[in-house]
């Protein structure tokens, strides 16, 4: 029997006549060329490929030719034996990858400007409109937040940004504007007793257990947005059986927030020192760095710091993967960044079972943000006393708040739990910027709602603003003033939320794309905004669909003038 009759065994359905078929040992599709195939071998690491690195993968392509060529991804569907379908799902999912039909040597990398709502009140609009008309045959996008609100607006070409951005400064093609302080240097750190908890833990000078009784007397809160106790968090994870893995949410990026970027280049090892605790605390296998792509500079400080751990054996025998984002915000929903570690669409998964418990590779997963491993080292050096003693207005502990929009100085700031925006706005933003009347804030960037400065003496803190239909999330305080349009405002978070829908359910993929075709019009709809605003809260599988009319809502409740 010919191979080709074998395919032939199929029951015939009744009352139909079996057909002759053709061989199906054609491959059908484009095929690869001998030339794309050598070209894509000579970028890729050597066989064994890993269908978790897809994305790693595409980076590699992306980067080398600004593009991911139809032609280059069916060879590396070939070389890697991943299915080509899968392989495009993936690539044309994340913003920062562009699918051409055919290889086009001659492009450059775009340029992009921030529209995210820090850069739009700096003016990013018309530098972008202006860009456009100078820049003839250029490529000039819009992009979304890239992490440097204190420095708005800013324009990124491949990974070189420009801060604080006018068409001029991108026509001279001015490079990085540094906005960072010096980073802290390991021997720095070793000096200030940094590595003391960690060795005390691997030597059992200390107790895991007494680790976490620590961080549960400190209150310590998950603080990439959530603020999930801590100590529960990893009380879960130790409840299932290993292997159990460490994800770090390194991606943030919700409109305003800076805090982690900050952490990261300015003190890498007492973050790195945390990591590597609770990955002791959680006795973790191996530990999985989620970075945002936009984090090229913090990408290489990473790798520096992880080397000089590894070559004075402080890193120890638990692997550490430090893993690239692509450009997609819903990446900073835990389980979305899970399946963006396993290469594939960030699509929130359904819960439960959390992650704690099923989380990467369907392992117990602790799954943590950067500032919230940060303090990890020094509430345990100093104690939970030490964590506490600080707050305002009734809350106890430290928060780190991004501050832009129009303060005269935005920046990365600490301050008591509990503060207000006008506390804050006044203590550490030096004030509103000369010519502006301070009008609203946004206390939890573009997902927490906006309140008007008529109740900026709330404390900031968990739980506090939920009842005025906001919350802190990643303390993200973005300050408006009265030279901004408010309607404006709500339309630029409407529209980020529908570019940055995943997609997978209705009620937020339509919700957010109806929204915002109803509020490009001069009269809005507002019962039916309203509607559409209950339905993608009620509806909506995660977070992003569930807020994503937080900004609209506020603006019907608290501004009711500026609707007119
Ligand atoms: Fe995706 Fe939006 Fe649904 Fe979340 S709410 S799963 S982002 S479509």
């Amino acid at each position: 029997m010919s191979k080709a009759q074998t395919f032939d065994k199929t029951p015939v359905p009744p009352g139909r006549s079996k057909k002759k078929r053709k061989s199906r040992y054609q491959a059908r599709g484009r095929q690869a060329t001998k030339a794309d195939l050598d070209a894509i071998e000579k970028i890729l690491p050597p066989a064994p490929y890993q269908r978790d690195l897809l994305l790693e993968y595409l980076h590699l392509l992306q980067d080398q030719y600004n593009q991911l060529s139809k032609p280059h991804l069916t060879a590396l569907s070939e070389i890697t034996g991943f299915s080509l379908a899968e392989i495009h799902e993936v690539a044309s999912f994340y913003h920062n990858f562009e699918i051409t039909e055919e290889l086009d040597p001659s492009l450059n990398a775009p340029i992009k400007v921030c529209e995210s709502l820090s850069c739009a009140l700096a003016g990013a609009g018309e530098l972008y409109q202006d860009l456009q008309s100078q820049i003839p045959g250029s490529r000039v996008k819009k992009a979304a937040c890239m992490g440097r609100c204190q420095s708005a607006p800013v324009v990124r070409k491949g990974d070189t940004y420009l801060e604080k951005a006018t068409t001029e400064k991108v026509l001279d093609q001015e490079t990085d504007v540094k906005s960072e302080n010096s980073i802290l240097t390991l021997d720095d750190y070793l000096g200030q007793q940094g590595f003391s908890t960690l060795n005390q833990l691997r030597s059992n000078t200390v107790s895991s257990q007494d680790l976490i009784e620590t961080l549960k007397v400190s209150g310590h809160r998950g603080l990439g947005g959530a603020g999930f106790p801590h100590a529960v968090k990893i009380n879960s994870v130790l409840s299932k059986e290993g292997p159990r893995y460490l994800a770090v949410n390194a991606d943030e990026s919700e409109p305003g927030t800076f805090k982690d970027r900050h952490f990261m280049n300015s003190n890498p090892f007492q973050f790195l020192e945390g990591m590597l605790i609770a990955a002791e605390l959680v006795d973790a296998d191996a530990i999985y760095i989620f970075l945002r792509d936009e984090y090229a500079d913090t990408r290489q400080i990473l790798e520096k710091s992880l080397k000089e751990l590894a070559d004075k054996s402080i890193l120890g025998n638990c692997p550490v993967h430090l893993r690239r984002g692509a450009g997609s915000y819903i990446c900073g929903e835990e389980s979305a960044m899970l399946e963006s570690l396993e290469g594939k669409r960030a699509l929130p998964r359904q819960k439960p079972p959390f992650p704690a418990h099923v989380g990467l590779f369907g392992k117990p997963t602790l799954i943590n943000n950067v500032e919230t491993l940060y303090w990890l080292p020094e509430i345990i050096r100093k104690g939970a006393d030490w964590y506490t003693q600080d707050g305002r207005h009734g809350h106890k502990g430290i928060r780190t708040f991004s501050l832009s929009g129009h303060v005269k100085k935005p920046g990365v700031y600490t301050a008591p739990a509990g503060i207000t925006a006008e506390e804050l706005i006044n203590e550490y933003g030096g004030g509103m910027k000369d010519g502006h009347t301070f009008k609203a804030y946004l206390p939890g960037g573009a997902s927490g709602g906006i309140l008007p400065a008529s109740m900026a003496n709330i404390p900031l803190d968990f739980g506090t603003l939920e009842k005025h239909g906001c919350f802190i999330g990643s303390a993200a305080v973005i300050v408006l003033s009265d030279q901004d349009n408010m309607k404006m405002v709500a339309r630029n978070l409407m529209d980020f939320f529908e570019d940055e829908s995943c997609g997978q359910c209705t009620p937020c993929r339509v919700g957010t794309q109806k929204a915002s075709q109803l509020m490009q019009e001069q009269d809005w709809d507002l019962p039916l905004l309203e509607e559409l605003s209950e339905v993608m809260q009620q509806a909506s599988i995660c977070g992003l669909g569930q807020a994503a009319p937080n900004g609209l809502l506020c603006l019907m409740k608290y501004f009711p003038e500026d609707l007119a």
